[in-house]
């Protein structure tokens, strides 16, 4: 049976631990949500737990690029850039132009710095001719021009500037789209049930991995799931569950931590900043939700990994760096609006975790239960589509011979112009009465056309138009819909990753109390 969007909690777990599914996946990270959506439309019937919120760890701590990888380029790995700008490019143009927008980068070069304007300028070049300059040539430009993009760029010492190139997102809302498109697919998916062992044929520790033990995080019920094969998605926390598998597991990867800041911005920017600091590592300032997104650290990390934050040193580092590049007066501390982090999965390994290879790992443990993390969030998709093929063809075939094609181009649900859908939501009621443009915009980028169903729940009851908080465009409808249709639980979930609130600092106690009422 498929599960509406919108059903209650308990009807969800009744339905996940009535069934025998095809393929349960733990983690509803994006490389669990993506395994879950191409399972689904390759006809298997598939469940997915998240013991957080979808999407509430790693791949909500991105730096939110949808990207070739410029600086794959330095360890030659001009194949892996041509398929990620060709995932990229998919996205934007097909799978979710509502939600991926484009922007220009530049990397500015300064006297000393650690590349000079002719490699740079040959990198940018082959970069956009990787796929096929369709963002444009990559090149250089004078520092003037590259200040009338950026009027905060550091001037002294500024020779010339590379320009490329690439897309972001808000990496929330594109998650729980993606939720959405599973279940439209015919998943069940269930967040804050964390699954707390795993279940072994004829109750035998050394039998096959069948199915999951999980508890609800929110009441504490207690449930099972059983399916025919079980992956292990859960990113940092991927050897946690090998060892739930086998106890032995020996560790199969390595942790990096990355911070990023949001800072209120002062000036529009035309292009964000991608400032070398060495060979290996850049500093991101990113114009983002009308902010600027500074970021990120690059550090070893062994500690829980949901203890994970960004510590005062962190902060200090992100602002030490950006300050390459970007001027005092952009950087300073009471603009601070939202300091987050995250932890990259790399594959177990001698050497510096700035050098390793941002690889995605898979290994098959002794119950037969595949684990797979790392990767990056651009290739999504091709991910999704490399494990679940990886799955099909597991000896003795348990998903058994008849997968069904998956279409090359599902979009992900809202799929329309943003210009379009905001002037739609702009115009729809008389002067006088209109929706404010800034609101309409927001709508129109974080919901694509399901915009209008935000906008029908106004129709009905007029104060949910009124924003959150007077200083953001974020609205109350959008508070009603989390909760209603994209599985919101916690005041988290609306302030953080359905809405924009918390990233612009507008997560007030006043704001969070009047959340929980309304999760109530
Ligand atoms: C700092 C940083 C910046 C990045 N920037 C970019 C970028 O700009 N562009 C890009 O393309 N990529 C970027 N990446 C890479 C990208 O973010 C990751 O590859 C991607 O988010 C990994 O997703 P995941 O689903 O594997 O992991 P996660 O998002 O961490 O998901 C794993 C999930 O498993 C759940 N889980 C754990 N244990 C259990 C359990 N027992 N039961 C149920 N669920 C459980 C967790 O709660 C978690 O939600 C960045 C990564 C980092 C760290």
């Amino acid at each position: 049976m498929n599960i509406a969007i919108g059903a209650d909690r308990a009807e969800i777990r009744h339905e996940l631990s009535r069934a025998t599914y095809d393929l349960l996946v733990i983690g509803g990270g994006i490389l669990g949500t993506s395994v879950t959506w191409m399972a689904a439309q390759a006809g298997l019937r598939v469940a997915m737990v998240e013991a957080g919120d979808f999407a509430g760890a790693t791949s909500s701590a991105s730096s939110k690029l949808v990207h070739g990888g410029l600086r794959y380029l330095q360890t030659g790995n001009v194949k892996l850039v041509a398929e990620n700008h060709r995932e990229r490019r998919a996205l934007a143009a097909d799978i979710a132009p509502h939600l991926v927008k484009p922007l220009s980068f530049l990397v500015p070069i300064y006297k000393g710095g650690p590349h000079g304007a002719a490699k740079l300028g040959a990198g940018v070049f082959l970069y956009s001719a990787l796929s096929v300059f369709g963002d444009g040539m990559g090149k250089v430009i004078t520092p003037h021009q590259a200040m009338t993009r950026v009027p905060a760029l550091r001037s002294e010492g500024l020779r010339a500037a590379a320009v490329y190139g690439d897309h972001q997102m808000n990496d929330s809302r594109v998650a729980v789209m993606t939720v959405r498109a599973a279940v439209d697919a015919g998943a069940v998916v269930l967040n804050h049930a964390e699954v707390v062992g795993l279940r072994k044929s004829g109750g035998n520790a050394t039998g096959n991995v069948t199915g999951a033990e999980l508890r609800d995080r929110l009441d504490g019920t207690e449930f099972g799931v059983d399916a025919r094969l079980v992956l292990n998605a859960t990113g940092p926390w991927v050897d946690h569950l090998r060892r739930m598998e086998d106890p032995h597991a020996a560790p199969s990867i390595r942790l990096s931590k990355g911070a990023h800041l949001v800072m209120r911005r002062h000036d529009p920017w035309k292009a964000a900043l991608t400032t070398p600091i060495d060979k290996y590592r850049v500093s991101f300032a990113i114009p983002w939700e009308d902010h600027l997104l500074l970021g990120t650290t690059d550090e070893a990390y062994e500690g829980d990994p949901a203890d994970v934050r960004a510590t005062d040193a962190d902060i200090a580092q992100i602002l030490d760096e950006a300050g390459h590049a970007v001027r005092d007066c952009q950087l300073r501390r009471e603009d601070i609006t939202y300091a987050f982090a995250g932890l990259r999965v790399l594959p177990g390994g001698p050497g510096q975790v700035s050098a390793a290879k941002r690889e995605t790992v898979v290994t098959r443990g002794a119950g037969g239960m595949l684990s797979v993390a790392g990767g990056k969030w651009t290739t999504y998709r091709h991910i999704g589509r490399h494990v679940l093929e990886t799955l099909s063809r597991l000896p003795g075939r348990p998903l058994g011979d008849d997968l069904a094609d998956i279409l090359p181009a599902v979009p992900l649900p809202g799929l329309a112009s943003p210009d379009a859908v905001a002037m739609r939501l702009w115009t729809e009621r008389e002067p006088g009465a209109r929706m404010d443009p800034l609101v309409a915009r927001n709508l129109a980028t974080h919901y694509g056309t399901i915009a209008f169903d935000v906008a029908r729940l106004i129709r009905d009851d007029p104060s949910l138009g009124e924003r959150i908080h007077p200083d953001g465009p974020d609205i109350w409808a959008q508070a009603v819909y989390a909760r209603d249709h994209e599985w919101a639980a916690t005041v988290d979930d609306v302030v953080r990753r359905r809405t924009t609130l918390t990233v612009r600092g507008l997560d007030t106690p006043d704001v969070r109390t009047r959340i929980e009422q309304l999760l109530a």
